[in-house]
């Protein structure tokens, strides 16, 4: 068998391994299926379903640090608030990364979900160079945008229409983990957490 570094998001057995511990139907909201794994110094480190960070809490490897409000997993003579935020027991070095992968839900993330054009609520991306002039789709290139702003400014350069940017777009810093954190839509309860990640 080739040696594998030890994982503690993923090695461990599946839910259904352990005898006894299933979910509640119904008791966990859809939106809290996932929860946010924080290293032991409190960074955010993964996303993990909230079977395996059930798993994770049972076998000592992590504690709950928020749990959702009412939903519980039940075994026989046990019952777990389920986590909406967990902690890892031991500290895991991450290895570093040097360019956070760009995505959509990253730079809308990354912009607080705020057009950078007109500052309303922005669900789309942009290039700021446009993809037709030879613009990448790279951090530094994609604002987040709201629908209006985006259509407006279609194939065009900023200077062509007068618009500017108030803030320079660029990677999201590596610190606090925010390279697993930024592949997701955040839960409002994680928000706390994430802070340093933006
Ligand atoms: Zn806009």
């Amino acid at each position: 068998m080739p040696h594998r570094q030890p994982d503690p998001t993923g090695t461990d057995p599946e839910p259904g391994e352990i005898p006894g511990i299933m979910p509640v139907p119904g008791v966990i909201p859809t939106g809290m299926s996932r929860v946010l794994l924080l290293n032991a110094t409190f960074e955010p480190l993964a996303v993990v379903t909230a079977k395996r960070a059930v798993v994770l809490m049972l076998t000592g490897k992590a504690e709950c640090v928020e749990a959702t409000t009412g939903g519980v997993f039940h075994s026989e003579n046990l019952t777990i608030p389920a986590p909406s935020v967990m902690r890892l027991s031991r500290y895991v070095r991450v290895p570093y990364r040097r360019s956070v992968p760009m995505t959509r839900a990253g730079v809308l993330r990354r912009d607080g979900r705020r057009c950078a054009y007109c500052g309303r609520r922005a669900d789309t991306i942009d290039h700021v160079v446009p993809r037709s002039r030879g613009g990448a789709h790279t951090w530094d290139n994609c604002v987040a945008a709201c629908k209006g702003c985006n259509s407006k400014k279609a194939d065009r350069m900023l200077v062509e229409l007068g618009w500017s940017l108030d803030v320079v777009p660029r990677p999201p810093s590596r610190t606090a983990g925010g390279v697993l954190v930024l592949a997701v839509e955040p839960l409002p309860a994680w928000e706390p957490w994430l802070g340093a990640a933006a």
